[in-house]
């Protein structure tokens, strides 16, 4: 029964691991009141079938072969946006599936052979807005939490600028396992990563994405455009409002007026969009 216990306390960790990622409130009595008659699927023994098996097979990509840029046109796959919509609940069980099934123990590219920790994202699953950052950094991947570093702090402000908490928000990355020292996601791992994050906004379905940096938005919106060009401007991700701004590591690296205005008005533009209140002394991080 050592083996039971075990895989019971592996339970309760990676139950309380997606309570804080999901935001959960309540610790169920038994899992099998959260997932119905249907026990949880963990990695050790996941047999279970996944969000949509089909459209899940259909979209990863192949971790061997010739990436080039043609690998990122057209995107790999088509979100499963006719599927009906899922509650707030249903979210937190789908997403807590997808990183405990598939993306924790991922391999399927070399970034798996550096990193501690993958960073699945986190936050509300029924949020109607969804950040974009690139990859995780060093603390991201100490800690397996998406924006906690220096950058993160940033992004915190930006957020409570639009009068918003982080919980209140789905913040995710293209890639979810940190690049060596830092560096910009190579198109292979992107393509190869991404049908993850594309997995996500499906399960979530915002109302709007915010993309942060170039990365984010030259993979999503499949641009070479500048950000200077793209930022502020209003743009669609298969049927979902996108903004591209700038990324809170450039906001630091370019701590001026200009560059910390032109964020408030793209972020402003979130809020219109969605119809909320817009705080009167937003701003970020002045
Ligand atoms: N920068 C990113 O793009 N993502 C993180 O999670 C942290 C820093
Ligand atoms: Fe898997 Fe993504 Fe990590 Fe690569 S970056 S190993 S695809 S989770």
């Amino acid at each position: 029964m050592a083996g039971q216990n075990q895989l019971s306390k592996n339970r309760v960790r990676l139950w309380l691991r997606a309570e804080r990622a999901f935001g959960l409130t309540a610790v169920p009595v038994a899992m099998n009141q959260i997932v119905g008659t249907q026990q949880l699927p963990l990695r050790q023994d996941a047999k279970a079938p996944l969000i949509t098996p089909s459209v899940a097979a259909a979209r990863v990509a192949p971790a061997t072969g010739t990436m080039n840029e043609a690998t990122l046109i057209p995107p790999p796959s088509i979100p499963n946006f006719d599927a009906p919509v899922l509650d707030r609940e249903q979210k937190i069980i789908r997403l807590q599936q997808l990183d405990q099934n598939e993306v924790t123990g991922c391999t399927k590219c070399r970034l798996c052979e550096t990193r501690k920790h993958t960073v699945f994202g986190e936050g509300d699953a029924g949020s109607k807005i969804f950040f974009i950052g690139e990859g995780p950094g060093e603390t991201e991947d100490q800690t397996g939490r998406p924006f906690v570093g220096r950058a993160g702090q940033l992004l915190d402000k930006m957020i409570r600028g639009m009068g918003l908490t982080r919980e209140q928000v789905f913040i995710a990355n293209i890639v979810k396992c940190r690049p060596p020292n830092n560096r910009v996601p190579a198109l292979d791992e992107v393509a190869t990563c991404t049908p993850y994050l594309e997995r996500q906004i499906e399960i979530v379905r915002p109302r709007v994405i915010v993309t942060l940096g170039r990365p984010a938005a030259t993979y999503m919106l499949n641009s070479k455009l500048s950000m200077g060009r793209l930022r502020g401007e209003w743009q669609t991700w298969r049927g979902i409002k996108l903004m591209p701004t700038f990324h809170p590591s450039y906001v630091l690296r370019s701590y001026t007026e200009e560059v910390r205005a032109a964020v408030w008005s793209d972020l402003k533009k979130v809020l219109i969009e969605l119809g909320m209140p817009i705080p009167s002394k937003g701003n970020v991080g002045a």
